[in-house]
């Protein structure tokens, strides 16, 4: 474990080799562990085993790229013949025979013209050349296998022990329809036995978990050919859990000062051109015509925000102000990345648009903070924020991009927040701040971001007069917790197994009556509940109680109320915790109690 396999030298993870020529610059020693950067030198050289695995089983096999991706990697390539999940068990035995042979892997250089020389017959390579910036390329040897790459690699085949294939598609070549379509196999490895066994329990997890399986189990939503791919249909189920959820947020925003407005679902074309996203992100649009003239539909709520801020002479007293709409939007994914809710065609953002000077974004940046961990801690979720510098091509004051991004850090510290920074990463019109959280089983999603913008204000000379009487323009927040309601209820699905919490559970209570004498009981209850805003049901199918109680829980709801003559007499209900996994009794008064405490959110 000892083992040094990398080095990072001036931020980069390089070889041992490589470093060791570098004496003069600090670098820092990498240890063959679990730790990020060790995985992606493992997870790099654990690619090209792959490779050389498929190039002894197929010598005809002709390879494209192989990147380290979140958990593991990938290698697209092609082979004459069609491979399934079956070839995996197959290729991983062939990888597990090279390690045994225990390579080394070196390095050596060559200029870009004899690496297509080199590689002449081989168009795939060719095309991996073609988008290398550099003059100079670097290939991996490990036996008798070479492939180009930049690395770092491990020193020797040797130390990948823990390795798994996981899953086999079709991907384009580099992800373009237009192109063939190429084999790809994804894996991952780790440093050791207990990491990737604990990896691997939690992915046969998720896989029980797959929010698109739930989702139909639990009649949230739907997908329909003969209405088009990535619309998502929500069934009674899954509006209620999202309605809940809609309402819980929205006295959220309104206690924290937000505004509720609402823009059109289209927009001239022209507007679009002024934005600057008809040029920039046309592409990802859809445009529809009326009278001749061309509508964007929009794929962001931002115009129709700055469009209420236009309508009022603004002053400085009246900022910030806080815009928030449930914003449904439509962005043209390309249909092979569409993927149950996570990623759509039409889905709803929590977006808000928030308009300050430049002095108050600290403040408001605070306000975001504080309500990202409400939101988080609600749902039980960990999460990490990342800040986005200043690119290289960016428009602005330098002096106003050091305000704001300085304001971003001294928020961020005075939460205790750690963030990781991606320097130069941020848009050209202002930093960020991504929302990353962390489920249940410990995967990570992009949620919510935190988008300073000096662009948009300056597009629509949006302007409030200041305390010297003069126009100013004011800066642009833009804003989502959530993301979209349509991937967070996605995610929500995977990390709570579908046991919702109370509060946004569509069924609160299940009401199962003994026999047919206890239905009118049962009614009278259910009656009682909904007339506290408690949705409950009613099971009263000719199906055996054992059946009807056995259903009620794959329906995962809260509670299973059961009802009987005992009941019926004393007024009360004898419940099934499903969360607490207990069963008690109480009197129907209690009951309704408890789950109104139950549904209480505290913001
Ligand atoms: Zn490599
Ligand atoms: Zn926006």
């Amino acid at each position: 474990m000892e083992q040094e396999i990398a080095y990072i030298v001036d931020g980069q993870l390089v070889d041992t080799q490589s470093a060791s020529s570098q004496n003069d610059t600090e670098h820092t020693k990498i240890l063959l562990d679990n730790s990020t950067e060790s995985l992606e030198v493992l997870r790099h050289t654990c690619a090209h085993l792959l490779a050389q695995a498929i190039k002894e089983l197929y010598p005809e096999a002709k390879f494209f790229v192989g990147p380290v991706i979140q958990d593991g990697f990938y290698y697209d390539f092609k082979v004459d013949a069609t491979l399934s999940e079956s070839d995996l068990k197959i290729i991983e035995k062939q990888m597990k025979q090279i390690v045994k042979k225990k390579y080394e892997i070196t390095k050596y250089s060559m200029s870009k013209i004899e690496a297509k020389e080199k590689f002449k017959n081989d168009n795939l390579k060719l095309a991996v050349i073609e988008n290398i910036p550099d003059d100079e390329l670097s290939i991996y040897k490990q036996g008798d296998f070479e492939d180009l790459c930049r690395g770092p690699h491990l020193p020797s085949v040797k130390s990948l022990n823990f390795f798994k294939l996981t899953k086999i598609s079709g991907a384009y070549l580099g992800g373009n329809e237009k192109n063939e379509m190429l084999t790809r196999i994804y894996g991952t490895a780790f440093a050791t036995k207990e990491a990737l066994k604990e990896y691997l329990a939690l992915i046969e997890e998720a896989k029980k978990r797959d929010h698109r399986k739930l989702g139909n189990e639990l009649k949230l939503f739907a997908f329909d050919e003969e209405v088009g791919a990535g619309l998502p249909i929500w069934l009674p189920n899954g509006a209620k859990l999202r309605s809940k959820l809609e309402s819980i947020l929205f006295k959220a925003h309104r206690r924290r000062g937000y505004e509720p407005v609402r823009g059109p679902e289209i927009l001239k074309s022209n507007t679009w051109e002024i934005s600057g996203h008809y040029q920039n992100y046309g592409e990802n649009m859809y445009f529809t015509t009326i009278d001749d003239m061309e509508y964007g539909i929009k794929p962001m709520n931002c115009l129709g925000h700055i469009k209420v801020y236009q309508n009022d002479m603004v002053s400085y007293k009246d900022l910030p102000l806080k815009f928030f709409e449930y914003g449904v939007v439509h962005r043209h994914e390309k249909s092979g990345v569409l993927h149950g809710l996570f990623r759509v065609r039409e889905f709803t953002q929590d977006d808000a648009h928030i308009f300050c000077t430049v002095n108050q974004i600290k403040e408001n940046i605070l306000e975001i903070l504080s309500f990202v961990d409400n939101v988080m801690n609600i749902f039980g979720f960990k999460y990490e924020m990342e800040v986005s510098t200043k690119p290289e091509k960016a428009i602005g004051d330098d002096i106003v991009w050091d305000k704001a991004t300085d304001a971003i850090k001294e928020a961020l510290n005075e939460n205790n927040l750690t963030y990781g920074i991606d320097e130069g990463g941020g848009a050209f019109y202002g930093p960020k701040i991504d929302i990353k959280i962390t489920d249940a089983l410990k995967r990570k999603w992009q949620c919510g971001t935190i988008q300073i913008d000096f662009n948009l204000p300056e597009r629509f000379n949006l302007n409030f007069i200041n305390t010297n009487n003069e126009k100013e323009t004011p800066v642009m927040i833009h804003r989502a917790i959530l993301g979209s309601f349509e991937r967070f209820i996605g995610i929500l699905i995977e990390h709570t197994n579908g046991e919702f919490p109370t509060f946004i559970a569509p069924i609160n209570a299940i009401i199962v009556p003994i026999s047919e004498a206890h239905h009118e009981y049962a009614n009278k209850l259910a009656k009682f509940f909904t007339s506290h805003d408690i949705d409950v049901k009613v099971n009263n199918s000719n199906d055996s109680l054992n059946k009807r109680i056995r259903l009620s829980e794959k329906q995962r709801v809260p509670f299973v109320v059961i009802v009987g003559d005992d009941e019926e007499k004393s007024d009360s209900v004898a419940i099934r915790d499903r969360r607490e996994k207990t069963q008690y009794s109480m009197t129907k008064q209690e009951f309704l109690e408890l789950i109104q405490k139950q549904n209480k959110v505290n913001f």
